[in-house]
């Protein structure tokens, strides 16, 4: 009696899984597949302080976090703070961060976002949506990824790669990186929000790049879409 229970429920399981599987069960399967293969997420930008590590997030604008590393691992050693920035001024930092794409509208950012710091803030980086938004070259990205990875606050970052793995796994229309990000809080529990967004980024990088599709074999498509039987066609996100 007892064996046929279980293998009614998992039969039953299975048939939810195959054809019914709706979003808010789909983001579960996804939480128990990204926590099982990265249960500890380490920040990728190196930084020494939410000012650094401010900075390093818009960097990474259009080019690898690999590279922002480079890059600042020896800026930080000796500049690390707003006035630093102030005294080095626009011409010096753009030769200091000339490997990293864009550098002269980055080196503007910097800038002028360390002078706003100095003049409005103290010195400090402001803990709100609000303050950080008005920065220069801060946008709503940037200030999420500030929230959540400098102050713990639980924010969804979604840049372009959170965008196509979330269309590709059916979790939002794919209108508009707003839209995703509305969508993706509507499914997933607040309090994994922080550790999501760098768990799926984590999972882009590895099994879900931008130009590939390892459709019948990988872990969450094969979960959330059993009866897949080739590879989806990437859209552009
Ligand atoms: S099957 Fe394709 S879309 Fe799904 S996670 Fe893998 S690479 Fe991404």
């Amino acid at each position: 009696m007892a064996y046929a229970k279980k293998t009614w429920s998992l039969f039953y399981e299975r048939f939810i899984r195959l054809f019914i599987m709706d979003e808010k069960e789909k983001a579960k399967q996804i939480l128990k597949i990204l926590n099982k293969i990265y249960p500890k997420t380490t920040i990728p930008l190196k930084h020494r302080n939410t000012f650094t590590l401010l900075v390093s997030v818009l960097l990474s604008a259009q080019c690898t976090d690999i590279n922002v590393n480079n890059v600042t691992k020896d800026i930080y050693r000796k500049y690390n703070k707003p006035k630093d920035f102030i005294k080095l001024g626009r011409k010096r930092i753009e030769k200091l961060i000339k490997k990293i794409g864009i550098f002269r509208i980055k080196a503007k950012s910097i800038y002028l976002l360390s002078k706003q710091l100095l003049e409005k803030h103290k010195g400090k980086v402001p803990k709100t949506f609000e303050d950080l938004e008005k920065l220069p070259g801060v946008g709503h990205k940037t200030a999420s990824v500030v929230m959540s990875q400098g102050f713990g606050f639980p924010a969804f970052a979604v840049d372009t790669h959170i965008h196509r793995l979330a269309q590709r796994w059916g979790l939002t229309n794919g209108k508009s990186v707003i839209q995703t990000e509305k969508d993706l809080k509507r499914i997933f529990p607040k309090k994994s929000w922080s550790k999501l967004h760098l768990q799926i980024i984590y999972y882009g990088r590895e099994y879900c790049k931008a130009r590939e599709c390892y459709g019948l074999t990988c872990k969450i498509c094969s979960t959330c879409y059993p009866n897949r039987n080739k590879p989806i066609k990437t859209e552009k996100a």
